[in-house]
């Protein structure tokens, strides 16, 4: 018996060590001004992982550095981190807390092939030529979410705030290829509230039903390996590839106007004289609901079957990937909407505002300047874009933040310009003001529980309204993590000699040379060089 009593007497040692009796909370108003305070007095080291992770220019799947920096971010705050979730190396979990509510942050943080760019150089000036880069800015979402998970880690610890706080890192969002994965494997299960945070130009939200349902597939063939001179000898898997491509372009007239169809050639060849025996290709379909997208994805199928009928090849098919449309809640939009507004934009500084200028002037855009008024809450309305975050929106009730971290002026993304904006302080100070309403949103869920009730019977009745989601990867499927390693490798050693160090004692542009804000120039010169 005695070793059980000295354990239990250890235990309850241990556990009054480790738990002090709590403060008595304050109200939400006072948390929230304490929870901002917090978030201001991280913000310069957030803004320098923001940094670090745009210098790092990770595509999907390849995000090693960046998750690895978030791993030990959170970890050292006290969260417990677990990667390599649902199969993906670049997925993770961290948690802390324990009990209702459970909340939940999510984001990714993957670059964009080929959109290698010097922050605040305002023509095409890659840091690496032919690297990925930063295109989209989704190295500042992370930060946003530490920012704001920090910070409530102290808060919960000082007044023993009830409920689990969860952040969930989804890789690989430009291939939409892990949140489908992520919710097949039951790691949103039991999520009272969900807010996913995105870069924009300015904060708002939004809810409703939006965005398209997809599906990324790869249609290999398989033919006979020939000289090209005697070809005859051969079947070509190219000409599969071309044949599908050929058919599914005639499609289009015949599909309805909202349906897109993207492609690439993945794999087509390695020389003119030797005809090829495996060629794929890579497609995304989009759609305005789920059945729909399936639908045109059958009919897509029997251009790729004919195809290969008609070269004498063999067809295999890989799903890869696929997501559901949008169904933003609207009761947690109206919560998070309350916060933003209390909030308010980021004090922009003289610099900030010569450096939107300065970007839009290069760009001959409109010369607005940053805007400094939120925007209003939306009901969003069906555009064409897509994401893997779709499917967790049928699981839980979900918002997305869009938050100001860049100026208006850029292309919209995928693209050398929109990596102009991301890594500088209208991007530091735009990450703090997303950890505000972050952290702000949270604090109301945690105080006042009749508000989440609301939320959860809205979410119930938004379900109804539509088919019951059903996931459209099939089960065998596994996460496509051959993605981009090849890619990534290329590149990898010369992008480390740029590879930004968050606890160096300089900033990212005093490392790279460069000077903000720029001055802003005569004509529209990054046009232009867009255009050599
Ligand atoms: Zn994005």
């Amino acid at each position: 018996m005695k070793p059980i009593i000295f354990t239990t007497a250890l235990a309850l040692i241990t556990a009054c060590t480790l738990a002090p009796p709590a403060i008595a909370a304050p109200n939400a108003a006072k948390l929230k001004s304490e929870a901002f305070t917090l978030i201001d007095a991280n913000a310069d080291r957030m803004g320098r992982l923001s940094d670090a992770i745009f210098s790092y220019s990770e595509i999907g799947f390849q995000e090693v550095k960046t998750i690895a920096l978030v791993k030990k971010t959170l970890e050292s705050a006290g969260y417990s981190v677990q990667t390599g979730v649902a199969g993906m190396p670049t997925a993770y979990m961290a948690k802390y807390g324990s009990g209702s509510p459970v909340l939940g942050l999510m984001s990714d943080f993957d670059g964009v092939p080929t959109a290698s760019q010097k922050p605040t150089s305002l023509v095409h000036d890659e840091i690496v030529p032919g690297a990925p880069g930063h295109g989209e800015g989704h190295n500042t979402h992370q930060p946003a979410l530490m920012g704001a998970a920090i910070a409530l880690k102290q808060l919960k610890d000082k007044y023993n705030l009830p409920g689990t706080i969860i952040v969930y890192g989804g890789p690989a969002e430009e291939q939409i290829a892990s949140r489908g994965y992520m919710v097949n494997a039951g790691l949103f299960k039991g999520v009272d509230a969900m807010i996913d945070v995105h870069i924009g130009t300015t904060l708002g939200t939004s809810y409703g039903y939006s965005n398209n349902a997809i599906i990324s597939v790869e249609w290999s063939f398989k033919g006979k390996q020939a000289h090209g001179a005697t070809a005859w000898q051969g079947r070509s898997a190219l000409d599969a590839v071309e044949l599908t491509d050929i058919a599914l372009n005639y499609m289009r007239e015949h599909i309805d106007p909202p349906a897109r169809i993207h492609n690439v050639i993945a794999v087509g060849g390695k020389q003119p004289n030797v005809v090829p025996a495996e060629a794929t290709g890579w497609y995304y379909f989009r759609h305005t609901t789920a059945q729909n997208v399936w639908q045109l994805f059958e009919r897509g199928r029997k251009a790729a079957r004919g195809a290969a009928l008609q070269t004498e090849t063999e067809l295999s098919e890989r799903i890869l990937a696929a997501s559901w449309t949008f169904n933003g809640n609207q009761q947690l939009a109206e919560l998070v909407q309350k916060n933003i507004e209390l909030i308010g934009m980021p004090q922009w500084t003289p610099d900030d505002q010569q450096f939107a200028r300065a970007l839009q002037t290069s760009m001959d855009e409109p010369v607005v300047g940053l805007p400094t008024k939120v925007e209003p809450l939306k009901k969003a309305a069906q555009a064409t874009g897509s994401s893997d975050a779709g499917d967790v929106t049928w699981q839980a009730p979900y918002v997305r933040l869009a938050f100001p971290a860049k100026p208006p002026g850029a292309l919209a993304g995928h693209h050398w310009s929109s990596a102009i904006g991301p890594a500088t302080p209208v991007a530091h100070k735009g990450i703090a003001v997303a950890s505000k309403v972050l952290a702000a949103s949270f604090i109301d869920l945690m105080t006042n529980p009749a508000a989440l009730t609301t939320i959860k019977n809205g979410f119930q009745k938004q379900l109804a309204e539509y088919p019951k989601w059903k996931s459209m990867i099939p089960p065998n499927a596994t996460p496509a993590t051959h993605l981009n390693v090849r890619e990534m490798a290329k590149y990898r050693a010369a992008l480390e000699k740029y590879e930004y160090d968050p606890d160096s004692g300089k900033t990212y542009f005093e490392f790279l040379g460069v000077s903000y804000p720029p001055a802003i120039p005569g004509s529209a010169i990054g046009k232009a060089s867009n255009e050599k």
